[in-house]
């Protein structure tokens, strides 16, 4: 193939350029603007939360979520293992320790049963962790209901990381507003996105206040440059919001696309017993922002012959993350299983066996078709 097809690349629709010119005209280049104030009401809007706060990334929402519940030094704080590292690194960022979560094998979100043994465990050393952070992994929401009740049984507070998941719902409610904080990306892979950036939500406006003077350098109200806390520049410029404010008009068609080919693959591996499609659990509906195989644990075929064949024909494709219980920099911390009886946890099993596919919304039928074909041979080989 000349033409690479991409896992999710950025994908443009009419609007953007006319907020971007907004800017420009006006001269809303920097610092701020129009467009972020915009933006932030328009995504708040969009999802139902009391506010945003429009940032640098994603992972200056997570960091300013952990900063906002007072996260600090000594703390432990909970944390999805099978997850893209800006999930913990904030926890790290205030000193605090992860403590990592595994897996349930259904929608591979957080195991509330996992959450459950943590949460005894440490409170049988006396112990209880600051916050929970909660990923909604590759567009479908984790099972918050149980997750919630156990986390307000302990009395503990929920940062929810829908940078992956910004449209999915939960029983009928968007996911990043069931938990105290909510954060959304906009990273270039993610199913909207402004070359890059990130909005915090919550319904607490005292916390997105205090997290936006945090994220403008910690400036007091003086007319020299005073500062009595440690800031950070974590504001996003006006320029990108207005990407931001075009995407958003679109994401409803981006999602649509997304589950056609999500369908698509599914209809077409059916036939294929070594190949199961990650689940969708029927409490919500996904953004189907990734489409995910999960191979047999006796395929011949593995992950790495499905990502080098599609490399091949210039076809982007990557194991599923690789959990942060196993990374060399997190060896340290703790983990809690699923099932402790079992050998391996459900995510690194998950890890092992799983092929995140192509799933940009600019690709064709034909080019789906391609991908499907491609892989397929792979079975037929053998
Ligand atoms: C992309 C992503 C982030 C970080 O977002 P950035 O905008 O790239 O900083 C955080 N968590 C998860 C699960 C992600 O996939």
């Amino acid at each position: 193939m000349d033409k690479r097809i991409f896992l999710s690349s950025p994908h443009m629709g009419k609007y953007e350029r006319k907020f971007i010119d907004e800017a420009f005209l006006s001269n809303w280049i920097a610092p701020l603007g129009p467009n972020v104030e915009s933006f932030e009401q328009e995504l708040s809007d969009y999802v139902g939360s009391g506010g945003g706060l429009a940032l640098s990334s994603g992972t200056a929402a997570v960091h300013m979520a952990v900063k906002l519940l007072d996260v600090t030094k000594g703390n432990i704080v909970f944390c999805s293992s099978l997850t893209f590292v800006a999930t913990c690194n904030p926890i790290i960022y205030e000193g605090a320790e992860p403590v990592f979560i595994d897996s349930e094998p259904g929608s591979l979100n957080m195991s509330p049963i996992a959450l459950e043994n943590a949460f005894k465990y440490y409170e049988e050393l006396g112990k209880s962790p600051k916050a929970v952070i909660v990923v909604h992994l590759y567009g479908q929401s984790a099972d918050m209901d149980p997750i919630m009740e156990i986390c307000n049984r302990y009395n503990v507070p929920v940062i929810e990381d829908a940078a992956e998941s910004l449209g999915a719902t939960y029983k009928g409610v968007q996911t990043g507003t069931i938990g105290k904080y909510g954060i959304y990306s906009f990273n270039g892979n993610k199913i909207i996105t402004t070359s890059g950036g990130g909005m915090l939500v919550s319904n607490n406006i005292d916390g997105l206040q205090k997290a936006k003077f945090w994220a403008t350098q910690s400036r007091d109200n003086t007319r020299y440059y005073q500062h009595s806390e440690l800031g950070y520049n974590y504001r996003m410029s006006n320029v990108v919001a207005g990407i931001g404010r075009g995407q958003l008009k679109v994401i409803e068609d981006r999602i649509k696309k997304k589950k056609e080919i999500y369908e698509f693959y599914k209809s077409s591996f059916i036939e294929i017993e070594d190949i199961e499609m990650a689940t969708v659990r029927n409490y919500g509906e996904p953004n189907y922002w990734l489409s995910v195989i999960i191979l047999s644990n006796d395929s011949k075929v593995k992950p790495i012959d499905i990502i080098l064949a599609l490399e091949e024909e210039n076809i982007e494709s990557r194991p599923v993350w690789k959990p942060m219980h196993l990374q060399p920099y997190f060896e340290e911390y703790r983990f809690f299983k699923h099932n402790e009886e079992d050998e391996t946890s459900v995510s690194e099993d998950v890890f092992n066996r799983g092929v995140c596919l192509p799933s940009d919304t600019k690709m064709t039928i034909e080019e789906q078709e391609y991908v499907i074909e491609i892989i397929k041979d792979l079975f037929r080989e053998i």
